[in-house]
């Protein structure tokens, strides 16, 4: 086994790299593993991203993550483009391993994997991500001024951000496989009374059309097959999200979706030395600022850690 190391950091979406920043300027030489296929993270896969404070004019995702990772490496974090497939955190030395066999270890570990959102597993749904084609109406909404749009799902995520999608569009399609919403009774009886929300009910998405921008879906009714072209140049999709803790089942403690529990204000789970930032524990905010923040906490949270052994 190689050296044991102050910190290790998993995942580097804004809240692995943002932890690295903080703890590469704390002198606690990060080691990140970033992954091997989405360094990066989730705003690998998006177009103009225009809410992230610091830029006026708005950056490309990717362009945007290039900087996290460039200011990371700056200050001297060593960084690992590969997937950790097994972690033991118990104990004071934590060792995390990688495919090929190779083990790493240290005093404390920041979990920052981020989570999934589902996809409907449609042709074109990737090609067409950033370009009409979204997961996130707090991010992309704005881009939908006075368009036709519709958001595929019945719970509560699909009904809020229907809702909240009206402030932009001129209407907005609920798409819903079934004939009545999962969502709560309250959400559902608002998105019902909005003048600017139809419904298809039981229908699917069955097809993605456009060539360089979303132009239209295919709906199926669920119930006889038959299928119908809905022209829309935006697509919601709110059918979950899946947090990445695979690797943590039974190591620290879970709430029932999977997502990392942390104490209350803190960013430390119920292992002594393991913190945990950004969307592998937020339920509820889920953008690239907060995911940052909770990075920063995250490191800071180390950093006291490892001072106290001191
Ligand atoms: P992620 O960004 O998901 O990064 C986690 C990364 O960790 C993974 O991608 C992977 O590289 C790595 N990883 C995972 N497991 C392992 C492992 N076992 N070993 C090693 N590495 C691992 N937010 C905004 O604020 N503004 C926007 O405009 C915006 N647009 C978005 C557009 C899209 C299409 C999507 C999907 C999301 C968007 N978001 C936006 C949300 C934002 O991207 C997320 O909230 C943010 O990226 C979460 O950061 P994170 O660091 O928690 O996780």
């Amino acid at each position: 086994m190689s050296e044991v190391r102050n910190v290790i950091i998993i995942g580097s979406g804004p809240s692995g790299y943002t932890a690295a920043v903080y703890a590469a300027r704390a002198n606690l030489e990060p080691l990140v593993f970033e992954g091997s296929v989405t360094a990066g993270g989730a705003l690998m896969n998006t177009t103009d991203v225009e809410n992230f404070p610091g830029f006026p004019d708005g950056i490309m995702g990717p362009e945007l993550m290039d900087k996290f990772r460039a200011q990371a490496e700056r200050f001297g974090a060593e960084l690992i483009a590969d997937d950790v497939t097994n972690v033991d955190l118990a104990g004071p030395i934590k060792t995390v391993s990688l495919a090929d066999g190779r083990t790493f270890s240290a005093r404390a570990v920041i979990l920052a994997m981020g989570s999934g959102y589902r996809k409907l597993g449609l042709p074109g749904e990737d090609r067409l991500s950033g370009h009409g084609v979204s997961w996130c109406a707090t991010c992309d909404g704005f881009f939908f001024r006075g368009k036709e749009i519709a958001v595929v799902g019945g719970g509560d995520s699909a009904v809020e951000e229907a809702t909240f999608l009206t402030r932009f569009a001129d209407k907005v399609t609920l798409i819903h496989r079934r004939d009545e919403l999962r969502a709560s009774k309250i959400m559902a009886q608002r998105a019902l009374a909005n003048p600017k929300i139809e419904f298809a009910w039981n229908s699917e998405v069955a097809e993605i059309h456009g060539d360089g921008t979303l132009e239209a879906v295919t709906l199926r009714d669920t119930r006889t097959g038959d299928t119908r072209q809905l022209p829309v140049s935006g697509l919601f999709i709110a059918i979950g999200h899946d947090p990445r803790s695979e690797l943590l089942i039974g190591q620290v403690d879970l709430d029932d979706e999977g997502y990392v529990l942390t104490q209350p204000g803190s960013t430390a789970t119920n292992i002594p030395g393991v913190f945990a930032a950004g969307d592998l524990v937020d339920h509820t905010y889920r953008q690239a600022i907060t995911a940052a923040g909770t990075g920063c906490s995250a490191a800071l949270d180390a950093e006291r850690y490892l001072a106290s052994f001191e």
